[in-house]
């Protein structure tokens, strides 16, 4: 089955509003192993949401179109979809009465333009609006299927995952299974070494690439109730053996922070942090985490030199001959954090984020990031790429993997 998703509304056209319907149409619609080869997007007008209605329907077997469902003049989309099919438009009772109902639990009087809201084009499914007063419909004909949503996304989202998915799963049959693999590593050397099996045909893998890290995507089409481990499982233990430790997670939501938090936790660790140019974004990533309070009692922001000194006990005498922004420094900042926390662990971030304060010896991106243990301590010199958000994303990340690393051996209870 291919699909097409024709979004009605000139706030879209002119930029003032993202088509944030059309992304989560389309992420479901993937989810059942429905394609989706066109977004297209029109305003509110009817001679051309006509024409668009006319081309969408000749190329592909089924249409979604969203918005324009509301009382005013200018939503026009059931009216235009009906008269592209010659249907004529009759009132239903239900959606007449949860008009009012609904108008009246919000203090509202029903006015007579939400009348025409429950008007829906003679023979059509109808899908009933929790979240609003619009209903939308399903229209079947000949071998071409519509389906009509409202535009706003709280109304959209609960009728599609109500109404329109199940409808689509049975017709469907079918539904794409994936798995998701975290992996430390850039794109491009995840991509170099796992080469041939992206031509494997089934499963599918796709990579996903964020600051510093890469997610590979496992997917494979499946009845409803066939088991996808057959296929699944051996690539996956593939992927699993070729990346090592840079393999960090699985799921969709897994996240680096969630993962060394849970680390910390098994091993009953506790972590501290000593901050200059990402400024509290380390502690931050790990407080995001539920239950962060098991690991983590207390960290430091010191920007400047004087507040490394008197906070984390940094030698003058290092800043003076080596700078803030340097390798001695970085294990210092990480040293003291960890002695004056009584933390397992500390961590540690110097670096210039920029556009400023870079100089050829030193220049922007350049960040050291300090680790300390019972064993000692040392500093990782970086260069990343990108901005100042790009270089503070960076390095949290890359600070995080360094513990993450380093929980993995850490073995002695
Ligand atoms: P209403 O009863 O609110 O008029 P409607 O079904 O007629 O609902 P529209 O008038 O097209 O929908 O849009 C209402 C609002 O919903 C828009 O102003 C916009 O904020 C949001 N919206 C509409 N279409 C989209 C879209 N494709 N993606 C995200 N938001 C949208
Ligand atoms: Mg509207």
């Amino acid at each position: 089955m291919v699909c097409e998703i024709l979004s009605v509304g000139t706030e879209l056209l002119m930029g003032q509003v993202a088509n944030t319907d059309a992304q989560y149409i389309s992420q479901r619609l993937s989810a059942l192993g429905i394609s989706v080869y066109r977004h297209t997007v029109v305003g509110d007008n009817v001679g051309r949401l006509d024409e668009a209605l006319a081309t969408a329907l000749s190329r592909s077997d089924f249409v979604i179109t969203t918005g324009g469902l509301g009382p005013t003049e200018d939503d026009l989309t059931k009216e235009t979809v009906a008269a592209h099919f010659g249907l004529k438009l009759i009132q239903d009772e239900a959606s007449l009465i949860h008009i009012r109902d609904f108008a009246e639990r919000a203090g509202k009087v029903m006015t007579d333009n939400n009348l025409k809201q429950a008007l829906i084009p003679e023979g059509s499914i109808i899908m009933p609006n929790l979240n609003g007063t619009a209903p939308g419909c399903i229209i079947e004909k000949d071998d071409k299927t519509v389906a009509v949503l409202p535009g706003p996304p709280s109304e959209l989202k609960v009728m599609f995952e109500n109404s329109l998915y199940p409808y689509l799963q049975k017709k469907s049959g079918q539904t794409l299974i994936s798995r998701y693999l975290h992996i430390f590593a850039g794109e491009s050397i995840v991509e170099t070494q796992l080469m041939d099996l992206f031509h494997l045909g089934t499963p599918t893998l796709a990579l996903y690439c964020s600051t510093a890290e890469t997610t590979a995507r496992l997917s494979v089409m499946c009845g409803m109730d066939e088991d996808p481990s057959p296929v699944l499982d051996p690539v996956e233990n593939e992927i699993r053996r070729r990346m090592g430790d840079a393999l960090y997670g699985e799921g969709l939501t897994e996240n680096l922070p969630h993962v060394v938090l849970s680390l910390l936790k098994e091993r009953h660790r506790k972590v501290s942090f000593a901050e200059s140019c990402t400024g509290g974004m380390l502690a931050s990533a790990l407080v995001d985490q539920p239950g962060a309070s098991d690991v983590f009692d207390e960290s430091y922001i010191t920007y400047s030199n004087e507040a490394k000194q008197r906070l984390l006990g940094v030698n003058p005498a290092t800043l003076a001959r080596y700078g803030a922004v340097s390798r001695a420094c970085a294990q210092e900042m990480a040293q003291g954090a960890r002695a004056r926390s009584n933390a397992d662990y500390a961590l540690s971030v110097t670096g210039i984020a920029g556009p400023d304060g870079g100089t050829p010896e030193k220049p922007v991106g350049l960040v050291y990031i300090g680790f300390a243990d019972k064993n000692g301590a040392f500093a990782n010199e970086f260069l990343f790429k990108g901005d100042r958000t790009d270089v503070r994303t960076a390095s949290i990340k890359n600070a995080l993997n360094l513990l993450r690393l380093a929980l993995l051996n850490d073995n002695d209870r």
